[in-house]
């Protein structure tokens, strides 16, 4: 059974609409997906009428937190998509995501970018704006050469000189929010490295004294020797190993299935899910 456990679609910031995420997930011959966008199940409906015959569909989302001045990613499974409080606090990070976005426009366009509101809502092409439409705006315009670029102090970095910060979950608060809906928290990528935070151990530990399932092992952005230290983590604090592509699209070179998780992992996290339940036609 080949189970990815983290993908994103066009409803966020991925390049694919929901319904081509699924079947692009069969065609790369796996048997369970997860659909986790930023801050909304918008894609859920959409994706779940279009599962192709023998995919399982797992809902899911991926919450923006922060801690000390970090951005950390809360991965959310199987919680009730009709919780009040945890649908207000993604709401509440979508819009305040645009605001921001209209700031950090505004000061490219101070800085003389030539980058324009409407150029960029045209990138997220209907889909939550972020960063990424706007760092895609900057390589459109010729400001820099590839849309990596846009994430320095230079531009859009934390700290940048466009930089403009957000309202976010903190982790413990996102944790809570997700059990009391039924579901299942499961840190995202907290060794990924480069401009990200590494999450020490201790911040992980103290997590999972706060009710965190799981831990992202299995990721494209983790060497081979985070894997191993993450496994021992997880093992140590009794905290599910997980994972998965954390596939954009074109965005990402289409790498659906390049990271997988265990059936037992799954079976466990859905062993501590009561919120939702996976979906299969
Ligand atoms: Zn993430
Ligand atoms: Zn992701």
């Amino acid at each position: 059974m080949r189970i990815d456990f983290h993908t994103h679609s066009s409803v966020s910031d991925g390049t694919d609409p929901p319904a081509a995420v699924m079947r692009q997930a069969r065609a790369a011959g796996l048997d369970v997906v997860a659909l986790t966008d930023h801050d909304t199940v918008d894609g859920h409906p959409e994706a779940k009428r279009e599962l192709p015959p023998g995919m399982t569909f797992v809902p899911g989302m991926e919450l923006s937190c922060r801690l000390d001045g970090h951005s950390v990613h809360m991965l959310a499974y199987l919680f009730d998509p009709a919780h009040a409080e945890l649908a207000d606090q993604s709401e509440r990070i979508r819009t305040d995501r645009v605001r921001r976005a209209v700031a950090m426009v505004s000061r490219l366009a101070d800085l003389g970018t030539g980058v324009t509101w409407e150029q960029v809502t045209e990138m997220a092409d209907g889909g939550v704006v972020g960063r990424p439409h706007i760092a895609r705006a900057l390589a459109a315009r010729g400001v820099i050469d590839k849309p990596s670029l846009a994430f320095t102090k230079e531009w859009i970095g934390m700290g940048g000189r466009a930089y403009v910060g957000r309202y976010a979950l903190e982790p413990a608060h996102a944790i809570a929010l997700i059990r009391d809906a039924g579901g299942v928290a499961v840190l995202a990528h907290p060794r990924a490295g480069r401009d990200s935070w590494m999450i020490p151990d201790e911040v992980i530990a103290r997590l999972a004294a706060s009710g965190l399932a799981g831990v992202e092992v299995w990721h494209p952005d983790h060497d081979s020797s985070e894997r191993t230290r993450l496994l021992h983590l997880a093992d140590e604090l009794g905290l599910v190993p997980s994972g998965g592509s954390d596939d954009h699209g074109t965005l990402t070179g289409h790498r659906l299935g390049c990271e997988v998780i265990t059936p037992e992992s799954y079976e466990r996290l859905i062993e501590r899910s009561s919120g939702a339940v996976p979906v299969r036609i």
